[in-house]
């Protein structure tokens, strides 16, 4: 499938537009900020594709910038991480990966500035202290007594605070705007504080780090970004964002506009939240295939374009909302009809005999695709021992099931039609083995006397057929909103990982792990990494219809 060709439209694209117009911008420049805290998120997939995505469609450039001021949090292969999934999800920045960190002497620059302006003071109340005289939505919050303290102290103590000669804790350094102000976020923010942390960029350089309010907006205008997208929860804080840009002396003006985060049901996109599942084990890491991880939709089998195009679909607004799994999941169904081959696997097999089959077996020829012959075609070893779906036999069944009855016929996928003779079961009265026959005039053809089989089903050669592993994912959570629970952790479903020992057609044995693939009757799959040597592991990515719908109405 190919991604929907339209640009999409929406009241980011109509700023920038009126902007170009009144010729306010003549290039736009964006960029995406992740803090290196955790993994990227399907959530950041919808900044993401905004991001470059209106640089690209503008003829501008979209930067990469770690919003690095939490060393305590940080850690370098979070970095790694989110540079490979940007890059994998098809997007190019501009130049060299940027840190905020690259600018902690200019912001410290602009901190003095501040202070010499009598617009930043040094504060030792204690935290206690602090929240109490913020005051609250509904009272105005009170001066500290620190706030008047002159120009040259407050230098000097600034030094103090960047040499060294504070305690963590002991004091900040806090922009001087209004106590009384409806926005809390301008009742004296903090611009620094005091950490001995180890930074994965500055080393040991710094003991003191600025806050995201006030780095994101200064580091903004140093790349001269145009447009500053972020998500709603942002909405006031855009009021310290100008503030910190009017009061500095910087030549540029950054503008923010915030979008709705996006929510999806049945997971979490907190990354406190997923720290936690990986932390607590509930999953086996950041790419367990459950996990709405970037490098957990990749392991799945999720393709680049797939998360794209889902982006695309679901829009950006300032409205929130919850978006059903079903259509991201419809996405990945749409390009993969058209752009996986076909194979054919048994994941809960039954032996099926055919009597009267020739004991050396046939070499058959199947299409790659059903509709798309320049996808070639494949050997399928036919033999007298087939493996066939335990679910798709039974001794009796009325009419609606169109599969193989005791004594009725039923064609195999690819090869020809059989028909159920006897059954053989063992000492707790399950069935081993199916006893069939088999019509030679039917391969590729109807039976020649006129006789009607309706049902299709799927097979692999016992002989040849190649055991695998086959990891089926259902949804993680069995609640549509898990953030909202008390303890999100108790509503984990617990069937949301099983796993099937199946045999597949000998065919997959070399498929690449990126490879798509669907197994006929079965669902969309892929080789998983955990494939080694001779031992073959498939993921299922998702199923040929949406069973959210149904299993949501039950
Ligand atoms: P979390 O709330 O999970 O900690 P975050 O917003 O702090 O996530 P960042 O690394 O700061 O994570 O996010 C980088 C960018 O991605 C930010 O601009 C943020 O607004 C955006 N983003 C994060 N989560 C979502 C989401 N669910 N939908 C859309 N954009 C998001
Ligand atoms: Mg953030």
């Amino acid at each position: 499938m190919a991604e929907t060709e339209s640009r999409p439209t929406n009241f980011i694209r109509q700023i920038i537009d009126k902007d170009l117009e009144q010729g306010i911008h003549t290039a736009i420049q964006t960029r995406f900020p992740p803090e290196p805290n955790g993994y990227l998120h399907i959530g950041h997939a919808k900044s993401i594709c905004l991001n470059f995505g209106v640089a690209a469609d503008y003829q501008g450039q979209c930067n990469l910038r770690f919003d690095d001021t939490n060393p305590e949090k940080e850690d370098i292969d979070y970095v790694n991480a989110i540079m490979q999934d940007v890059d994998w999800l098809g997007f190019k920045w501009d130049g060299d990966v940027r840190y905020s960190s690259n600018y902690f002497d200019q912001l410290y620059g602009f901190a003095v500035e501040l202070i010499e302006k009598g617009l930043a003071y040094v504060d030792f109340s204690s935290q206690e202290q602090m929240r109490e005289m913020r005051g609250s939505l509904k009272a105005p919050g009170v001066n500290s007594p620190y706030r008047d303290t002159s120009v040259d102290e407050n230098l000097a103590l600034f030094t103090k605070m960047k040499n060294g000669e504070f305690k963590e804790g002991e004091c900040l350094l806090r922009a001087k705007i209004d106590m009384a102000s409806p926005f809390m976020c301008l009742r004296d923010p903090a611009l620094y504080r005091v950490r001995y942390a180890h930074h994965h960029q500055t080393g040991d350089k710094w003991c003191i780090y600025p806050m995201y309010d006030f780095t994101h907006c200064i580091s903004d205008a140093i790349e001269g970004i145009t447009h500053s997208l972020c998500t709603l929860e942002f909405q006031d804080n855009r009021r310290l964002y100008d503030w910190v840009i009017d009061n500095i002396s910087i030549p540029v003006q950054p503008r923010q506009y915030e979008f709705s985060r996006l929510n999806l049901e049945y997971t979490v996109l907190s990354k406190r939240k997923l720290i936690q599942l990986v932390e607590e084990q509930h999953v086996a890491g950041w790419d367990d295939p459950r996990m709405p991880t970037i490098s957990g939709l990749r392991r799945r089998g999720y393709t680049p374009q797939s998360i794209r195009e889902f982006c695309k679909r679901i829009g950006v607004t300032k409205m929130d909302n919850m978006v059903e799994m079903s259509m991201l999941e419809a996405c990945l169904r749409e390009e993969l009809n058209t752009d996986a081959n076909r194979a054919m696997a048994v994941l809960s097999p039954l032996k099926i005999v055919i009597e009267n089959f020739p004991e050396d077996g046939q070499m058959l020829n199947a299409p790659n695709h059903p509709s798309d012959e320049t996808r070639g075609s494949r050997e399928l070893p036919f033999t007298r021992v087939l493996y066939i779906e335990a679910d798709d036999f039974k001794e009796e069944a009325n009419k609606k099931f169109k599969r193989l009855v005791l004594g009725k016929e039923v064609r195999l996928r690819n090869a020809y039609v059989i028909k159920a003779e006897r059954v053989e079961k063992d000492e707790q009265g399950e069935i081993s083995t199916v006893y069939c026959s088999y019509d030679p005039e039917t391969l590729g053809k109807d039976p020649a006397d006129g006789r009607k089989v309706k049902g299709v089903i799927h097979w692999v050669s016992a002989e040849s057929g190649i055991p695998a592993e086959i990891r089926l994912y259902d949804r993680l959570f069995n609640v549509p909103n898990p953030a909202a629970e008390d303890d999100f952790t108790q509503c984990i479903n617990p069937e949301s990982y099983v796993i099937k020992h199946a045999i597949v057609e000998p065919s997959l044995k070399d498929i690449a792990v990126s490879q798509p693939i669907q197994f006929e009757r079965t669902g969309y799959f892929c080789k998983d990494p955990d494939s080694q040597g001779d031992k073959l592991v498939f993921n299922r990515t998702v199923g040929l219809r949406d069973t959210w719908a149904k299993v949501n109405q039950s």
